[in-house]
């Protein structure tokens, strides 16, 4: 594209809420046929809140969510914030901490008050040795539902399963019918867990579901993509989502999201407003049309 028109295209997407930080980005989004997305922060509020608690008999809830919420205290994970603040709705008190350790992608691992306290995926628990079949028959019906499963062990022993929900964004929806009026593939990568995606990706019809990613695979989806020829837009928030946007053809990040990923998109969502990604791409189609 010419200059000129480049400058007018980017300009009004400034107008809709889009900064292009160059001028290949504008450029490089009309030849794009897949769209990616993550899920949680970027499909999804990522402000998820405690909907669900079962315990294993022998455990009382106030002990197991006052210790689960006092080790998540320290984490940074978006199912951290809803376990602290579940609790502290519920007056429990928080202990201190004597140890902590994230596992990315996996969970955590704390010490408090002598009990030893990990948190985490059903994977985690694999690892850890537990078996989590005994709550298989409420983490499927949590997943079903869009929530997301969580396990607790307490001092080795597993002692419940939690779960979040986490509302998909109001403008999520029309997003991805817009793409596919424009003809491109959606499809979405989490960590999160395959029922959980899978239910969500059916709210929102989406194609294609990459799901159970290790924060290191993210890039590894987009590279599988476009092995097979296509060009990737991604779109992310995360700090595990900058290796992926660097990778895409283009990548887009939600402005509210961590530092990282705006650095490293080539397009910002100001508001975090997916009908920004089509809007952008219909820019980027008129804008290299303008000038052929
Ligand atoms: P995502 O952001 O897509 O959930 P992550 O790689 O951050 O992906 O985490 C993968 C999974 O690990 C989460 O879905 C969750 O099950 C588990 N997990 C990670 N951190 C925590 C935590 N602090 N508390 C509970 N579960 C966690
Ligand atoms: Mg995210």
């Amino acid at each position: 594209a010419t200059p000129v028109s480049v400058m007018v295209g980017t300009g009004r997407a400034a107008e809709l809420g889009v900064l292009f930080r160059n001028g290949a980005a504008l450029e490089g989004l009309q030849a794009v046929n897949v769209v990616a997305l993550d899920k949680t922060g970027t499909l999804t509020e990522g402000r998820p809140a405690l909907t669900d608690l079962v315990l294993t008999s022998g455990f009382e809830r106030a002990e197991v969510l006052g210790l689960i919420a006092s080790a998540e205290r320290e984490s940074e994970h978006p199912i951290a914030r809803a376990i602290v603040v579940a609790a502290s709705a519920e007056g429990l008190p928080v202990s201190p901490l004597e140890a902590f350790e994230a596992v990315p992608g996996y969970g955590l691992n704390a010490l408090i008050a002598g009990r030893q306290v990990q948190v985490g995926a059903d994977r985690y628990m694999a690892q850890l040795g537990l078996d989590v079949s005994g709550f298989a028959a409420q983490a499927r019906t949590m997943g079903d539902e869009g929530k997301s499963p969580v396990y607790a062990a307490i001092d080795g022993e597993l002692a419940a399963v939690l779960a979040v929900a986490d509302p998909v964004k109001a403008g999520s929806l029309a997003a991805v019918n817009a793409l596919h009026a424009q003809g491109l593939k959606v499809a979405m990568i989490t960590g999160d867990n395959r029922r959980t995606a899978e239910a969500i990706a059916r709210q929102l019809g989406i194609d294609e579901v990459l799901a159970e990613v290790l924060p290191s695979g993210k890039s590894d989806a987009i590279a599988a993509l476009q092995a097979g020829g296509q060009k990737v837009a991604f779109v992310g928030d995360g700090i595990n989502d900058a290796p992926a946007l660097a990778l895409a053809d283009v990548g887009l990040a939600i402005g509210t999201g961590t530092d990282v990923a705006v650095e490293t998109a080539d397009v910002i969502l100001m508001s975090g407003d997916l009908r920004g990604v089509p809007n952008s791409v219909a820019l980027s189609r008129s804008t290299l049309a303008n000038i052929r």
